[in-house]
């Protein structure tokens, strides 16, 4: 049996055991419940299955499921068929829980989002993405690919760059390189500024990186006077977290 790639489902799949292996090895040893995005052909999966944890996996393709189920037996009540964008992860675990997967690129970056929305349940990620967006995601103030990613994910996780992995890692071979990065949920609780408003500052922001931080504001204050602050002669990409979270207080009183 052979399941045959599909492009629009992101479906590259790993062939090299040991990469494999080392991914389920990059999440924390006392990990109870775990949930696998995209279990694909099994190769991450078979090493799941191994550990003595709560283990559960979505896949959304009809062909990989009929695959799964035949090659490992023992996955029946552990195999999700479905669309993880869409499901309701109170359904999975009723505990918290830690995510691993290689992730379909095309989107990745929606899967981050919700994980962010359930970041109080889900203490770790350990995740295979573009090399390119890891970077991102892993990335300081100063630098020109720190961007929303980077601040709304670094507000609630620590991120680590694991390694990279070569496109010939894959069939069928990706265009671009891949790297494994490790999300760990900090201790913040409470931002200190309405995490809403963050979001629509750091997204306001970041739209319109090559504008100072005064000019993309308005796009949330509109017409209202915007009185003198440190940051608004500043780009975007030099704000570390706490600046965004000082720059959203600023901008909730010009709103208020
Ligand atoms: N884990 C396998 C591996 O390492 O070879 C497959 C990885 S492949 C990059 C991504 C997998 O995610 C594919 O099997 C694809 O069908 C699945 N997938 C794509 N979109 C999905 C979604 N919205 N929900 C769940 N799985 C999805």
């Amino acid at each position: 049996m052979y399941v045959r790639p599909k492009k629009s489902l992101g479906q590259h799949f790993l062939h090299d055991r040991q990469i494999a292996e080392r991914i389920s090895q990059s999440i924390s040893d006392n990990t109870e419940s775990l949930l696998e995005i995209g279990a694909g052909t099994g190769i991450l999966t078979e090493f799941l299955l191994e550990k003595d944890i709560d283990f559960k996996t979505i896949e959304i393709d009809s062909e990989s499921i009929a695959f799964l189920h035949k090659t490992f037996p023992d996955i029946k009540n552990k195999l999700i068929k479905g669309d993880f964008l869409k499901l309701n992860l109170h359904d999975v675990f009723d505990k918290p829980f830690c995510i691993i997967g290689n992730l379909p690129y095309n989107i990745s970056s929606q899967i981050f989002f919700k994980i962010l929305d359930a970041k109080n349940r889900i203490p770790e990620a350990v995740c295979m993405i573009q090399k390119e967006v890891a970077e991102r995601i892993a990335e300081k103030p100063g630098s020109k690919t720190y961007g929303i990613l980077s601040v709304l994910i670094q507000a609630f996780y620590n991120v680590e760059y694991l390694f990279t992995v070569h496109e010939n890692a894959f069939t069928p071979p990706p265009k671009v390189k891949s790297a494994v990065i490790r999300l760990t949920r900090n201790s913040v609780q409470h931002l200190g500024c309405d995490e809403a408003l963050f979001k629509k500052t750091v997204k306001a922001t970041f739209n319109q990186r090559r504008k100072t931080v005064r000019n993309s504001l308005k796009l949330i204050t509109g017409n209202m006077s915007i009185p003198q602050n440190r940051f608004l002669s500043l780009r975007p990409e030099t704000l570390s977290v706490s600046d965004f979270v000082e720059l959203t207080n600023f901008v909730e009183d010009i709103l208020s």
